[in-house]
């Protein structure tokens, strides 16, 4: 279900890496991930609904952009930094375009990450554009377990292929490699895959157990891979490492392929 709603702000201060400012034209999220911690980001109300299924779109965003732009200092902006700026509400609303729109006519530089093939329908405003980068999150390159872990969001075909589309036009790309879900994201075909497509740097990521993300992820093992339970508990709730040789893996095998990679520390 879309609820519109109106908001006081656009831009906000940003504190992740490399980003001035944070702009989600939606509120909640229709991609559904069952590891997604947005939620407790943003203090989503239950009351409201399970994650996926009620979202907020911002309808007067591009207004009060507008008017921020006039007066705020340059600086990159983060598109979807905490709820997917293509998720299918887009393709109807159109304010993640609106707001392109309003930040290329002032030359913002603009990072942008999605899980959606939707982003390509943007392409003739991504390539006007001084300064603009599209992240592409990959979990795995399984989409039986896609559709199970992130089902509203694109497949992992069209991802790969928008990432291809997007480098073809001349639009710096990066991937978003996380999290990475241990003994699911079949970590060295996808770094293969991702080098294939030529991005200009991978962030990998582990998963994060904020607030009601066990839970949901220990229900999709349940009814995914039950036999992974035992390690799922292991890993998480008695915190063997697991993550130190899987980054090193994905760090050498993106370094023998000339992809820069780097570990996400922020949220640490
Ligand atoms: S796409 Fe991002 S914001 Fe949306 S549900 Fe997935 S993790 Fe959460």
């Amino acid at each position: 279900m879309i609820k519109e709603v109106k908001v006081k702000t656009a831009l906000s201060p940003s504190k992740l890496p490399g980003l001035e400012y944070a702009l989600n034209p939606y509120r909640g999220c229709e991609h559904a991930c069952v590891y997604c911690y947005a939620p407790s980001v943003i203090h989503w109300d239950k009351e409201k609904g399970e994650w996926g299924e009620l979202v907020e779109a911002k309808v007067n965003l591009p207004r009060i952009l507008s008017k921020e732009l006039r007066v705020k200092k340059k600086g990159v902006a983060g598109l979807g930094t905490v709820t997917d700026p293509y998720q299918p509400a887009e393709k109807k609303y159109e304010i993640t375009r609106r707001c392109l729109e309003l930040l290329l006519l002032h030359d913002f530089p603009v990072c942008i990450q999605t899980k959606s093939s939707l982003v390509l329908r943007d392409m003739d405003l991504l390539k006007k554009f001084t300064n603009i980068e599209v992240g592409i999150t990959l979990t795995t390159l399984d989409d039986s377990a896609r559709v199970k872990m992130e089902p509203g969001a694109s497949t992992v075909e069209e991802r790969l292929r928008t990432l291809e589309e997007l480098s073809k036009n001349g639009i710096n790309t990066w991937v978003f490699l996380g999290p990475v879900m241990p003994y699911i994201t079949d970590v060295d075909t996808l770094v293969d895959s991702i080098a294939k497509v030529k991005p200009k740097y991978v962030l990998v990521d582990k998963l994060r157990l904020k607030e009601g993300v066990w839970e949901k992820v220990r229900g999709f093992i349940a009814e995914f891979k039950p036999e992974l339970l035992a390690d799922y508990e292991r890993i998480f709730l008695r915190e063997e490492d697991y993550y130190t040789e899987v980054f090193e893996k994905v760090l050498r095998g993106c370094e023998e392929k000339g992809v820069r990679c780097e570990v996400n520390r922020f949220g640490d």
